[in-house]
């Protein structure tokens, strides 16, 4: 559809604390929270300080380069979080959207296989298994079409989502 969905700081700061109540009246407790940078950093800043967990890590993927413009897939970009912490762990992946949910798909993926017999994390050649990643994802914002439902959403649309963070284009000089 044309129109688009606008969310304000403001209500920003009410989707965060209610995402983070939804995580807690599920009564599982994240040891860590991974944001999927650059969308979901300030998203997971706000739900760690509301869950109070202060481990947080950072995985940046690129996608979108415009309003409904991709790349042919979502990858990976540097510099890497040290996932060597993941097994063994009850980890929170959060996200601002999940809207083809292929990013999200790709950073559980991530997460989860870091945890898996044969995953070999210190990249020494051997398998370094260690325990399972329990890996939950949060976002504020899921689409219809998202190819994963995520566990923890705040509001379900299918628009195009204007996020208080990235509405204005960066500052120059002059403003
Ligand atoms: P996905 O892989 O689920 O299609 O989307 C990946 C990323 O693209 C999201 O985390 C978000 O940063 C960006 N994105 C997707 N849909 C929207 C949207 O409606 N509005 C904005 N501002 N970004 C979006």
């Amino acid at each position: 559809s044309e129109e688009r969905e606008v969310l304000g700081w403001e209500q920003f700061g009410e989707a965060a604390r209610e995402l983070a109540r939804e995580v807690v009246r599920s009564g599982w407790v994240p040891d860590l929270v991974v944001a999927v940078a650059r969308g979901g950093l300030v998203p997971a800043g706000a739900v760690a300080y509301a869950l109070g967990t202060k481990a947080m890590g950072t995985l940046n993927v690129e996608f979108y380069t415009g309003v409904a413009e991709t790349l042919p897939e979502p990858v990976v970009l540097p510099p890497l979080m040290d996932t060597s912490d993941l097994p063994g762990r009850k980890v929170l992946v959060v996200d601002d959207v999940a809207d083809s949910g292929r990013t999200l798909a790709l950073v559980m993926d991530l997460v989860r296989s870091k945890g898996l017999p044969g995953g070999d994390l210190d990249g020494d050649g051997t398998p370094d298994f260690s325990g399972a990643v329990d890996a939950r994802s949060a976002v504020i914002y899921a689409k219809p079409r998202s190819v994963i439902d995520p566990d923890y959403v705040w509001r379900r649309t299918d628009r195009w989502i204007m996020f208080p963070w990235s509405s204005q284009p960066p500052v120059t000089e002059e403003f």
